[in-house]
């Protein structure tokens, strides 16, 4: 197997309410679980950053019925990397809201606690990701 890591950023199309985020979740861990997809979605209000581990040919076909879901636009590929191993192997689609993230967490990778360096430069996002899989298996956050 041909192990992938994929990391977007988008925008949601509207305001999203948790019932909203709960159908994405659930088709997500539904179509994840059959295609050993994991990863984990960050929500924050104004854009999503979602990792994407698995098989090759899987990621990159869940990436694409991703892609044209209109419950968000302005997708952008942010890293596409081959690793050793998953880092969210426990997590068929994990959920954060980042409101809910220890800003400290957030401080680590951005001076001024913005999230834009996280969001564009692919070095500090895959940073970030690894501290939030250590920050909810620490805490088993990522439940929604
Ligand atoms: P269909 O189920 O045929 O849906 C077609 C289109 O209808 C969708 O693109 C969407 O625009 C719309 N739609 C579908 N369901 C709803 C709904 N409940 N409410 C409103 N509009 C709807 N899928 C995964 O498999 N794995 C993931 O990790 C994953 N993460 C996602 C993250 C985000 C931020 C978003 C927005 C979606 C995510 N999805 C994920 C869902 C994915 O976009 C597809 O809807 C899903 O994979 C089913 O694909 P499909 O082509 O069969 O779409």
């Amino acid at each position: 197997m041909v192990l992938v890591q994929l990391v977007y950023v988008s925008r949601p199309s509207r305001p999203l309410v948790s019932s909203d985020l709960m159908a994405i979740l659930g088709t997500a861990r539904e179509r994840n679980a059959n295609d050993g997809v994991t990863g984990m979605l960050c929500y924050s209000g104004d854009f999503f950053l979602q990792i994407l581990e698995g098989e090759r040919a899987r990621v990159c076909a869940t990436f694409q019925r991703i892609s044209r879901d209109e419950r968000h636009r302005d997708v952008y590929l942010l890293c596409y990397l081959y690793p050793e191993r998953r880092l969210f192997s426990e997590w068929g689609m994990g959920y954060v809201g980042l409101g809910d993230i220890p800003r400290e967490l957030v401080l680590r990778h951005s001076e001024d606690g913005a999230m834009r360096p996280i969001l564009t430069d692919p070095h500090i996002a895959m940073a970030f990701l690894a501290d939030i899989a250590n920050h909810v298996s620490e805490t088993q956050t990522a439940l929604l």
